[in-house]
């Protein structure tokens, strides 16, 4: 479904309008289109503070990019290794700037305490007003479970407050900013997150926060398609969100089994036959279903390398108007299924090393939600899922969430036109994401570099006002 309101205030009467009357006005989201695109172009600003240790491999990543590299001398520690070799400039932070940029990137691993949080102040004040439109806004702190004396935990965790109100005053210009909490020596685990966040990809992803943890070095992969050789299963894959998840691990180079219902097969083989997939008829509530994705992957493939959880329904009543097959199907193809599936591929050996397992949230899951106790119920549920199998996955894999919020598909489509007016413009984009936004976040767990990426609930709501 288009968005109408978001064509009509990008006309000269439209932006008047709204103007005049006060309300939103979103710019329309760049997005990623062409598989040689860069992940980033423009002029970039990148500040450390004192001691900071990712601003390195953050600047040796931006000057391989066609993106002009500026650092902020004013909170300099960009040392002379770090420096060679890119071509950045000095860019003093107390004069007038007349440059726009399409990032400002603050390396703040190296914040001891709460008063240096000044730095924060320092490096943004000056330059928050030069980002450009849809530009990117990234902070990388430490995780605070990882800092011992609690003055430095606390101003770690204060990143996340700064980061998510920047995320609220940018968004009326289509931008975002985001945090990466990096722990002790991850600066190598870094690439895949830095690039997922600075590109159009993460159109919709704002005010998060991603962990990453330190890992073994992720082997080198083409940039072009990082998913080469790689076997995804796709649940849910013949429509929505689900088919979006489908095509674009194919663009990156996998190879997919689309799932569905056996009703939905007509829809699915036409989204395989286009992505050059395979088909699998499942109810995945089914008592032999994880049995029977096993026996298909075996006999196909040999093994699995990445699960993407989508499949979901709704089955909406205020809870006691509920009928029980209402709560029970809802708990069953949301959450109990995945659990299932994962045991089985795991038991019989299935899911290969460095695999990928990624299931999807909701913002019900995390704030509740009218009407929906059974499916809030079991979308919280997947974030204890995937928070408790995260800490016992082995070989490599990893298993992380993504909590979309209001996805322009079938399903909020049939929304009433006040529900949905509401959750397209209650973010601070101020419009609905598209089924691609949650499949560019999801490619961005299934890379081989996302391997320090483990245990993460990420929301792609553009910042929505509903939950924490
Ligand atoms: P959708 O209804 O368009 O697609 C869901 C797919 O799952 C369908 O193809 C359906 O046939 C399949 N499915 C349902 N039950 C199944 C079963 N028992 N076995 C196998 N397949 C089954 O939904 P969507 O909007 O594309 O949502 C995809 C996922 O994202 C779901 O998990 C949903 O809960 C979640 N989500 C969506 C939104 C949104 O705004 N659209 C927001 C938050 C979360």
């Amino acid at each position: 479904m288009s968005d109408i309101y978001l064509k009509f205030v990008n006309t000269p009467m439209g932006r008047t309008t709204a103007q005049t009357l006060g309300l939103p006005s979103p710019v329309p989201l760049k997005r990623w289109k062409r598989t040689d695109q860069p992940f980033i172009e423009g002029d970039v600003l990148v500040g450390a503070v004192n001691g900071s240790k990712a601003v390195g491999a953050i600047a040796s990543l931006l000057s391989a990019s066609p993106a002009k590299l500026f650092h902020a001398s004013a909170v300099d520690t960009l040392n002379d290794s770090s420096r060679s070799g890119n071509r950045a400039e000095a860019l003093p932070l107390n004069t007038d700037i007349d440059l726009k940029f399409s990032a400002l990137v603050l390396d703040a691993t190296g914040i001891k305490d709460t008063t240096d949080l000044r730095a924060v102040y320092d490096f943004f004040h000056p330059t928050i007003r030069k980002l450009a439109g849809n530009g990117r806004v990234l902070v990388i702190g430490q995780n605070p479970a990882t800092c011992r004396q609690p003055a430095k935990a606390a101003a770690h965790q204060a990143l996340e407050g700064f980061v998510r109100s920047v995320g609220k005053e940018v968004g009326r210009k289509g931008a975002t900013a985001n945090l990466l909490w990096m722990a002790p020596g991850a600066e190598k685990q870094l690439e895949s997150s830095v690039r997922f966040f600075l590109s159009p990809r993460s159109a919709y992803v704002s005010g998060q926060v991603a962990r990453i943890g330190k890992s073994t070095d992720a082997p080198a992969t083409n940039p072009v398609a990082p998913l080469t050789g790689k076997v995804a299963l796709v649940t849910g894959a013949s429509r929505g969100i689900g088919a979006s998840i489908a095509e674009t691990l194919t663009r990156d180079g996998a190879t997919v089994i689309g799932l569905d219902i056996p009703p939905a097969m007509e829809d699915l083989q036409k989204v395989m036959n286009a992505i050059k997939g395979k088909a699998l008829a499942c109810d995945i509530t089914d008592e032999k279903a994880a049995g029977q994705i096993a026996d298909f992957v075996k006999e196909h493939f040999g093994g699995i390398d990445l699960v993407v959880h989508n499949a979901g329904i709704t089955r909406d009543k205020t809870l006691g108007n509920m009928p029980e097959h209402f709560w029970d199907m809802t708990i069953a193809v949301n959450l109990t299924a995945e659990e299932l599936i994962d045991e089985e591929l795991m038991h019989r050996q299935l899911l290969r090393e460095n695999g990928r397992i990624v299931c999807i949230s909701s913002i019900s899951g995390i704030a509740g939600n009218f009407g929906q106790t059974n499916y809030s119920t079991a979308k919280c549920g997947v974030i204890g899922y995937v928070e408790a199998m995260a800490k016992q996955v082995k070989n490599g894999v990893t298993i992380n969430a993504i909590a979309p919020g209001f996805i322009e598909t079938r399903m909020t489509a049939a929304m009433p036109i006040t529900v949905r007016e509401a959750g397209r413009r209650m973010n601070s984009l101020s419009q609905g994401g598209l089924p691609i936004d949650v499949a560019e976040a999801i490619a961005w767990y299934c890379n081989p570099a996302s391997n320090g990426v483990n245990g993460n609930v990420v929301r792609v709501c553009g910042q929505s006002l509903i939950g924490k």
